[in-house]
């Protein structure tokens, strides 16, 4: 294998993968993964859910320009539909009226609904529990996977190389490459992308370029059965405007969660299963669900910058490094929009006209509007 590239990408997570796949129409391209196979972290332990209404600005944008990718794939991207709709309903519960209003500042598309009509939607919410109820009926269920498989395809069908067991150990600027040392053999590029995910102020510090302040916090899953109750499948998602717990129908169960957000250092996350336990019990008071126990659980690491907005761009004092870090809750709903932006960086091109006109301000994304660059 050759060890010289025009751009190599650490982490082949959806960021990885996706900006991969767009740079590697004209540029030679090698994802570096520390793990044995692609998507073992942040992204193969997502919710799976699209909602356009989720985020701060510049995710917005990003993932409601993103939804026609998901809808109208390119031919050959993927063997199935990427999303799948599935509707979701806010429930206003006692003292939550600020973040009501702070949803319906950018929120586009939502529909209040009368108690009544809220429990046509989910027949098991308990009454006088939601003060105000909102429907959202633009969000679905993405196949995470098919899309993470999706660009891995297309990068290698265009002729992209991904190395697996492959941590980058060491990265050096070397004249104008930057030289990367991996337990697979050392490569060299001019353009280094930091996909790296939790690990992305890591794998700055590895490089000698300074952190920007990413935090990984943990997040803890629990799947529960719920036998006897008909139409589970069918259910929205339903959350609190508060997001203190979530939960939606998976394989005719339901996961659930607290919506934990622990500061953590980066590693190979693991459920809190006091944190689903609270999950539970927040879903039991809005609802005439019993639980008694949950099937399994997973937990993952939603990775944030000080400001909760992603670090999409080159780095202001160092040659060659681009941050794709920060996607915190919402780096797969974003995925298909923000790499094209991180390619068109990468290559020195205007950012997107579609996710300019979306309302992104680059300035919101750029590395340098943290204080610490
Ligand atoms: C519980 C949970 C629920 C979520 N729900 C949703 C949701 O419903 N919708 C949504 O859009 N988003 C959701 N997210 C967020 C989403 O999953 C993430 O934003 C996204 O997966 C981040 O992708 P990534 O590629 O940046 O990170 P990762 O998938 O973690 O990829 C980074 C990769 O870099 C590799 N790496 C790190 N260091 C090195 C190194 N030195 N050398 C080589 N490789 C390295 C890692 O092994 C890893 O594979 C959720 C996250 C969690 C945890």
């Amino acid at each position: 294998m050759t060890n010289n590239f025009d751009v190599i990408v650490i982490g082949a997570g959806i960021a990885g993968a996706s900006v991969a796949a767009h740079l590697a129409e004209t540029k030679r391209v090698l994802i570096l993964e520390m793990e044995d196979r692609p998507g073992f972290h942040t992204t193969g332990r997502s919710a799976a859910t699209f909602e356009p209404n989720y985020g701060p600005p510049p995710i917005l944008a990003f993932t409601r320009v993103s939804n026609g990718f998901f809808v109208n794939p390119p031919p050959g991207f993927a063997d199935g539909p990427l999303l799948a709709p599935r509707s979701s309903l806010f429930f206003e519960s006692e003292g939550q009226e600020i973040f009501t209003e702070k949803l319906l500042e950018s929120g586009l598309g939502l529909e209040e609904l009368s108690e009544a009509q809220a429990l046509k939607h989910f027949s098991v919410l308990r009454k006088g529990y939601a003060k105000r109820t909102f429907l959202d009926p633009h969000t679905g269920d993405l196949d995470v996977d098919l899309l993470h498989r999706g660009y891995l395809r297309l990068f290698k069908s265009r002729s992209g190389q991904l190395l697996t067991n492959a941590a980058a150990e060491t990265i050096e600027h070397v004249g104008k490459n930057w030289r990367i040392t991996t337990p697979q053999g050392i490569f060299e590029s001019e353009i280094l992308v930091n996909a790296a995910g939790a690990w992305g102020d890591v794998v700055a510090a590895i490089a000698g370029v300074n952190p920007v302040g990413l935090q990984p916090k943990r997040r803890s899953i629990g799947v529960i059965p719920v036998d006897g109750i008909p139409g589970v499948g069918d259910f929205p998602l339903v959350t609190d405007m508060g997001e203190t717990w979530y939960a939606k129908p998976q394989s005719g169960k339901l996961m659930v969660s607290s919506a934990d957000a622990t500061p953590v250092d980066p590693h190979d996350a693991y459920a809190d299963d006091m944190a689903i336990a609270e999950g539970i019990e927040r879903l039991m008071n809005a609802t005439t669900i019993e639980v008694s126990r949950f099937d399994h659980s997973w937990g993952g690491l939603r990775t944030f910058a000080p400001d909760g907005s992603p670090v999409v761009g080159f780095d202001p004092h160092t040659d060659g490094f681009l941050w794709l870090v920060g996607q915190g809750g919402y780096g797969i709903q974003s995925a298909p929009a923000l790499s094209r932006t991180a390619a068109a960086m990468v290559l020195g091109e205007k950012p997107p006209q579609d996710v300019m006109e979306a309302g992104l301000l680059l300035g919101n994304i750029l590395p340098e509007r943290l204080n610490n660059l």
